[in-house]
């Protein structure tokens, strides 16, 4: 359990920002944990877009008790088809599984950016994170999990 450096309140590993005071914390000072990092492939033998979501939840489920930190799902996009309606609903349901803390966060892969955002401050985090090849690329048919 880790408490926010300003208020005191528990904050969730991962989360450099506390959401009940919205402070910053200090990264030097928050304990370390080992940094897991897993890919799957949501795609794989073309599934309709109900078949991708349940499997994402199951996979989610899977990493959790695996102690992943980092899930890199992959679900394809494009402007009509499958692809853009698996990537659209798996974040839907991502959005839902954050509001209700099941997830820490998710960073859409065009957002995902040793650069800018919070993926700059997961990497100033996880120094490791740095050879994610997905960092350099803006790949819209991916998106980060981080639980
Ligand atoms: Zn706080």
């Amino acid at each position: 359990m880790i408490l926010c450096q300003v208020c005191g309140n528990e904050i969730s590993m991962g989360s450099l920002i506390c959401r009940f005071c919205a402070s910053e914390q200090q990264d030097h000072l928050l304990p370390k944990s080992p940094f897991l990092q897993k890919t799957v492939n949501l795609e794989r033998g073309r599934p309709s877009a109900e078949t991708a979501l349940r499997r994402l939840t199951l996979e989610i489920g899977t990493a959790k008790r695996e102690g992943i930190r980092l899930l890199t799902l992959i679900h394809g996009y494009g402007s009509s088809g499958k692809g853009g309606v698996i990537r659209e609903e798996c974040r839907k349901s991502l959005d839902y599984m954050r509001l209700r803390k099941e997830i820490c966060d998710y960073i859409p892969g065009e957002e995902y950016s040793s650069k800018a955002g919070p993926a700059k401050a997961l990497v100033r985090r996880y120094p490791q994170l740095s050879q994610d090849k997905n960092l350099k690329i803006n790949n819209p048919g991916i998106t980060v999990v981080i639980l």
